[in-house]
């Protein structure tokens, strides 16, 4: 089960309430089959616009693509099979199967659609409708991912995770000098978010407040788990996120984090 990453309002600093859980969801990963679902958040304030909104798990928006049974991470890999290495729909559906994942040449031909479309910025024509809508929810909250690799680079996939709509994606390093065009670009076109969920890598952070200073950035718990040990197992990986959950001390980390990170400035 998924909870959103927010736990407080980023409009008014209210407490979030369970608005509704989504049914079960099959997704197929890299690293096997998740079954899941979503506790979807509102803020409890009735006079705030935020009780209105659907705040949501930054982990769970981050999975797939709408209208997919495959996580994101199949489709790099398709991706990068196909489109780096030139391979064969065959030799992709080959290296699939090393994952453990079987399936058929339309399948991937339709994700190799969807993934040209992402990388290639497909909503360009869409961006006017994009921008009423989210005019008319009140705002939107940024959501930044940037976990899949492909290859040398990093598939960063910029969403509003209130209405989970996908706002702009691209192939980048992972330097400040390489995400910094991509969050200003986002930040030009749909104007300053409400709140940013990211992972927290350096070059997020530094974009991002530079692009969006004062704006509330919220560590993803599902990043902030991953980087703290991809080794722990996922059963620990559960009680680990149930125990933080309970003893707040996910609040604490970050705040120690951000004074790392203003100490790392500082001391250069
Ligand atoms: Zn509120």
């Amino acid at each position: 089960m998924f909870q959103p990453d927010f736990k407080e309002c980023p409009i008014c600093g209210e407490k979030l309430v369970k608005k509704y859980n989504t049914p079960e969801k099959t997704v197929i990963t890299l690293n096997g089959k998740l079954i899941c679902w979503e506790r979807v958040l509102k803020c409890r304030n009735k006079n705030c616009r935020g009780n209105s909104m659907s705040f949501h798990s930054a982990e769970f928006k981050g999975l797939t693509l709408e209208g997919l049974t495959f996580g994101i991470d199949v489709l790099a890999l398709e991706g990068a099979l196909r489109f780096e290495d030139n391979k064969t729909i065959d030799e992709i559906l080959a290296g699939l199967s090393e994952h453990g994942i079987h399936t058929n040449g339309a399948t991937v031909s339709k994700h190799l659609d969807k993934y040209l479309a992402l990388i290639s910025g497909y909503h360009k024509e869409k961006i006017e409708e994009i921008r009423q809508g989210l005019a008319k929810q009140g705002g939107y909250v940024l959501q930044i991912d940037g976990t899949v690799s492909v290859k040398t680079k990093t598939l960063y996939i910029f969403r509003d995770n209130i209405s989970g709509t996908v706002l702009y994606a691209a192939l980048a390093g992972d330097e400040k000098d390489d995400v910094k065009p991509l969050v200003q670009y986002v930040c030009d076109t749909f104007g300053i978010p409400l709140g940013v969920i990211s992972d927290m890598q350096d070059a997020i952070i530094g974009s991002v407040a530079e692009a969006f200073p004062g704006v509330p950035h919220q560590y993803c718990q599902y990043h902030f788990l991953k980087n703290v040990g991809n080794a722990i197992l996922k059963e620990k990986h559960q009680q680990l996120g149930t125990m933080i959950r309970n003893k707040e001390v996910k609040k604490e980390i970050v705040k120690v984090q951000k004074e790392v990170e203003v100490k790392k400035k500082m001391t250069g």
